[in-house]
């Protein structure tokens, strides 16, 4: 790993909280460093990243062509606004749109911002449609899409939303799975979209059944309701397929992307068919930043990557080593339960004390992950981890479940 002599650690520590709002509980390590799925401290502690910045970090830490690109595009221009054209915005559009089995792009800053486009585009392709009754949205119990004003009113967990109320109205929730309930709202509500995520990552990662995906879509194409996939946490290759869903064979009509998307630098997008390519006209919408050359040329690099080294392989591959050795844990310890998830986007069920392992992994044993849903162990780790750094994981994970209870902070 590189020196770290340009970071002033003591400022880095010090007056940081002092003025910073208070909307994030952190751990009071500083990293500073980084090499593949490994972090660095201030100290010189190393630790192992299976979270990936809550999975971004897709092609973990100082990625050595990355940051290459990044250096050279910074040389360049880092910003030229949406008025004028760079040389990535095709290439990443082309990309995405031929990854997704999509038509048109359009880039965002986030992958709330890619929710709010998305669940603008639904209304006004409804209004053009000469519907503009159906501005509403049906939405998953267990549902999580950002914390800006129309994503947080259609992400379920009633805590998220309740200190902003009121949200946008209209939105409907209904049980994940439930197909009758879904029919019955459809007909009833006449919503402008259906909103959710094929595997609900904040909500515990849970897997939606191929049978529930596939009836949604046919229920939206029953009733012209657009069909929105959140693949923001589950897309750009972290479980294997492109998409999520293609392991189900189900095309949406929009799918909403960031996280990887460009491997570490804030980037989102939705991803339309074809028909719903002209839906917004100069003027809808727009951002200031969004879709710049230097998130671009990281979207670039990663998805080339993606593509040409066989990273989306490598996910599958490496998330079935690490599912395999998550599995063996229940034989041996009855508080764990099933683990969830595809690729490298894993949940281990840990129905009691869940949140004391978290912070056991991460306070003894150097292991980065995170708690979902209060009972989850949540795994993100970077596409480049090792075969070696799975294993080292999963003793880990076995220690700190051999180890005495101890109380959460
Ligand atoms: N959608 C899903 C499925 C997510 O997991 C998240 C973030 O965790 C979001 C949307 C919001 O993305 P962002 O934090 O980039 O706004």
């Amino acid at each position: 790993m590189r020196s770290n002599r340009t970071v002033n650690v003591d400022a880095a520590v010090a007056p940081l909280d002092a003025h910073m709002v208070r909307n994030y509980g952190r751990a009071d390590e500083v990293f500073v460093d980084g090499c593949g799925a490994e972090l660095r401290t201030a100290e010189g502690d190393v630790y192992l990243d299976f979270l990936g910045g809550i999975g971004v970090s897709a092609l973990g830490h100082g990625h050595p062509e990355l940051a290459a690109a990044l250096a050279d595009q910074a040389g360049r221009t880092l910003h030229v606004s949406n008025l004028f054209r760079h040389p990535y915005t095709v290439e990443v559009a082309t990309r995405l749109a031929r990854l997704t089995g999509l038509e048109a792009v359009l880039f965002t800053n986030s992958g709330a911002e890619a929710n709010e486009a998305a669940l603008k585009l639904a209304r006004k392709h409804q209004r053009d449609a000469g519907r503009p009754e159906r501005t509403g949205f049906i939405a998953l119990e267990g549902g999580f899409h950002g914390r800006t004003m129309g994503a947080l009113s259609v992400t379920s967990g009633a805590s998220y939303r309740a200190p902003f109320e009121p949200m946008v109205p209209g939105t409907t929730f209904l049980p994940s799975g439930d197909l009758e309930a879904m029919a019955a709202a459809l007909e009833r509500d006449r919503p402008a979209a259906v909103i959710l995520e094929p595997i609900q990552g904040e909500g515990g990662v849970v897997e939606l059944s191929t049978g529930y995906l596939r009836g949604v879509r046919d229920l939206c194409d029953a009733t012209g309701t657009v069909l929105i996939h959140d693949e923001v946490q589950s897309g750009c290759g972290r479980t294997g397929t492109f998409l999520a869903a293609d392991a189900a064979g189900i095309k949406p009509d929009v799918v909403t992307l960031a996280k990887p998307l460009a491997a570490g630098l804030p980037m989102g997008a939705i991803v339309v068919r074809a028909e719903l390519a002209d839906v917004l006209k100069p003027g809808d919408h727009g951002s200031t930043f969004a879709g710049g050359p230097l998130v671009l040329r990281a979207a670039l690099v990663f998805l080339t990557l993606l593509e040409e080294d066989g990273l989306m392989e490598r996910a599958a591959e490496l998330g079935a080593r690490l599912r395999t050795g998550l599995e063996a844990f229940a034989a041996d310890f009855p508080n764990v339960g099933a683990v969830r998830g595809r690729g490298l986007m894993l949940g281990l069920h840990v129905p009691e004390g869940a949140k004391e392992l978290q912070q056991r992994l991460y306070r003894d044993h150097h292991l980065i992950t995170n708690c979902t849903a209060g009972d989850v162990i949540r795994m993100l780790p970077p596409y480049v981890v090792t075969e070696t750094q799975i294993d080292d994981a999963l003793g880990r994970i076995r220690s700190a479940l051999e180890g005495p209870v101890i109380d959460a902070p």
